[in-house]
């Protein structure tokens, strides 16, 4: 799912628009870009492990 809501630099609105705001026509960029969590990986990593080692059952 992409993000769709966008948030205004200069009166902080959310909004649709990808171009500008449509209330200030400030420009708009995205809050909370989705992005690689090192964190989440390592978690990951961990647990694979722990399934190698077979401390967590199938
Ligand atoms: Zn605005």
């Amino acid at each position: 799912m992409k993000w769709l809501l966008r948030r205004c630099t200069r009166c902080g609105r959310y909004t649709l628009r990808r171009d500008k705001c449509p209330v200030c026509g400030g420009p708009v960029r995205v809050p909370h870009p989705p992005r690689f969590s090192p964190e989440d990986r390592y978690i990951r990593y961990r647990y694979l492990m722990k399934k190698q080692s077979g401390e967590i059952p199938e």
